[in-house]
């Protein structure tokens, strides 16, 4: 049983797509998970930044990516990447969720609109 601040391995991600971006209507272009508390957020270079917009309000500091076939961490609080335990599955988005996602919201000129 992993002790690292921040990351909580028995708990599940909140879904398959980007918490605050499927309430709204938005979209996104990589997903991050919360190491701690599974909120799923849109990455930097996504339109609304949700995963870094989560750890400044919830003080969560470790993310995980949620693309398929990554199983690097980062650590806001370091600035840094670390090495971390196998979360609660899924680990990633489905792999037939197209990237950007979801589908059916992207705008055709959606590289545009990356950060
Ligand atoms: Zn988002
Ligand atoms: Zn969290």
């Amino acid at each position: 049983m992993s002790v690292d601040v921040g990351i909580d391995p028995s708990t599940p991600p909140s879904g398959t797509g980007c918490l605050e971006c499927e309430q709204t209507g938005g979209w996104w272009f990589h997903l991050r998970r919360c190491a701690q508390c599974g909120h799923i957020g849109c990455c930097d270079s996504s339109p609304s930044q949700h995963a870094s917009r989560h750890a400044a309000e919830s003080g969560h500091p470790v993310i995980r990516s949620f693309e398929p076939g990554e199983a690097w961490f980062w650590s806001f609080r370091t600035g840094d990447f670390l090495d971390g335990p196998d979360l609660a599955p899924p680990e990633a988005h489905p792999d037939e969720q197209p990237v950007p996602g979801p589908a059916g919201r992207v705008p055709a000129d959606w590289e545009r609109h990356l950060h």
